[in-house]
């Protein structure tokens, strides 16, 4: 995989990225000290980030796994939903911190926090690396949040186009012809 030919820009390099999650945890770490804290991955984008921020918090976490679908292979949010794998464990009296990877829409999370509440947590708060927010059609909040990026499709560090570039460290913007 020759990544210069297909790298438009490169928008976020590993420097810029562990320097910023190594913040993000810090806050956490102090905000939710003596606190059960359960950090939920949303799988599969937010995979790299949760690995990388979950380091940078020194508190005795606990972590889960879910996997929605909104996108299939386009890369505009359809607005629907669906719960392809649900957490393993409980969540009543946790607070749940919602690791993802980038909010767009904010159909996705919209949704996940609307069902996660339903479970009698203590708390469902938001840790997003990205935010699109020129794309938002449902309001959400986002107690952490890394970067505001314009909207442009990012891959890379977790992000995927039809599955490829998550295992890329670092964020960049694919060429048009890529897409076609
Ligand atoms: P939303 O529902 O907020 O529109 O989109 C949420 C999900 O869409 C994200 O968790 C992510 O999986 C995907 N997504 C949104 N924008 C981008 C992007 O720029 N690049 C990639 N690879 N995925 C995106
Ligand atoms: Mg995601
Ligand atoms: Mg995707």
């Amino acid at each position: 995989m020759d990544l210069n030919k297909i790298t438009k820009e490169v928008m976020l390099t590993r420097e810029e990225l562990a320097e910023k999650t190594r913040e993000l945890g810090a806050a956490i770490t102090r905000d939710y000290e003596g606190k059960d804290v359960l950090l939920v991955c949303v799988l599969n984008g937010a995979v790299m980030f949760m690995s990388d921020l979950m380091k940078e918090i020194h508190l005795p976490v606990e972590i889960d796994f879910m996997a929605v679908s909104s996108y299939g292979n386009s890369t505009k949010s359809s607005g629907v939903v669906k719960i392809i794998k649900d957490l393993d464990k409980s969540v009543e009296g946790k607070h749940i911190l919602i690791v993802e990877d980038i909010i767009d829409s904010g159909l996705t999370l919209h949704y996940l926090i609307d069902n996660l509440k339903s479970r009698g947590p203590a708390s469902v708060e938001i840790c997003t690396l990205l935010d699109k927010p020129s794309g938002r059609k449902a309001d959400v909040h986002t107690k952490y949040k890394g970067f505001d990026i314009k909207d442009e499709f990012v891959v890379g560090y977790g992000l995927d186009y039809a599955e490829k570039y998550r295992n890329v460290p670092y964020i960049f913007v694919l060429k048009e012809e890529v897409y076609s």
